[in-house]
């Protein structure tokens, strides 16, 4: 498995923004939200099984997937939502381990937006957290999705705290300055991860040897 780094944060801390930079530097980038809207692809098993369990319904016209009728429909039924975990998780997890391994840069980096909230920080080799107060994600947010101030802090306050975050951290890029500011910190933590990741490529050979 590729040595993987988990980049995590709220909305609006700016992770696609610091994605795209380590992807500028030639990192492979894994995204979990790419990958939780892949396995309910048109032609994806899954797709089919929730369209028999919940109906046409829960389709839009062109056969993708209708999120909002499907959310609707596990709001108000805890066994569906089960149900639907249970199909999805294994298969999003599966993708995930496809992904990372495909990866052929040095490190992988995988942008996990809820790390936190379901306790996957256990998975990655290792965990940077994008960090802004939640007063600057919150005029991101308004300003990159046009919602309502309370619109936006109804999401904040959906996610872990920033507190709960930074607990799991490794390592923390501070993103509350201008665009560039966080560019020579990317750089810097680029050099860091290709170190670890030779190292720990090393160790796996020992370990290797070791069994022979
Ligand atoms: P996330 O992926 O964590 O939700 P984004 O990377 O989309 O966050 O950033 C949220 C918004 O803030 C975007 O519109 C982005 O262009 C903007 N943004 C990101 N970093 C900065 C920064 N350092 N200064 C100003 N705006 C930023």
């Amino acid at each position: 498995m590729r040595y993987t780094v988990a980049l995590t944060g709220g909305i609006g801390s700016g992770k696609s923004t610091i994605a795209r930079a380590f992807a500028d530097l030639g990192i492979d980038v894994v995204d979990a939200d790419v990958i939780a809207r892949q396995v309910v692809e048109p032609g994806q098993p899954a797709l089919r099984e929730i369209a028999e369990k919940f109906g046409a319904e829960v389709l839009n016209a062109d056969g993708t997937l209708n999120r909002a009728s499907l959310r609707q429909r596990i709001f108000s039924s805890p066994a569906d939502k089960q149900w639907l975990n249970e199909l999805l998780h294994p298969l999003i997890h599966q993708q995930t381990r496809r992904q990372l391994a495909e990866s052929q840069s040095l490190w992988c980096l995988w942008v996990v937006p809820l790390l936190v909230e379901n306790n996957l920080h256990k998975l990655a080799d290792r965990v940077l957290v994008v960090d802004v107060d939640p007063a600057t994600q919150l005029a991101r947010t308004m300003a990159r999705d046009n919602i309502s101030r309370e619109q936006a802090s109804n999401i904040l306050a959906a996610q872990a705290t920033r507190e709960a975050r930074l607990a799991v951290a490794d390592d923390v890029i501070d993103n509350s300055g201008a665009p560039e500011a966080v560019l020579p910190l990317v750089a810097a933590l680029n050099q860091r991860y290709c170190a670890l990741a030779m190292s720990a490529e090393q160790d796996k050979k020992h370990e290797h040897n070791d069994t022979f």
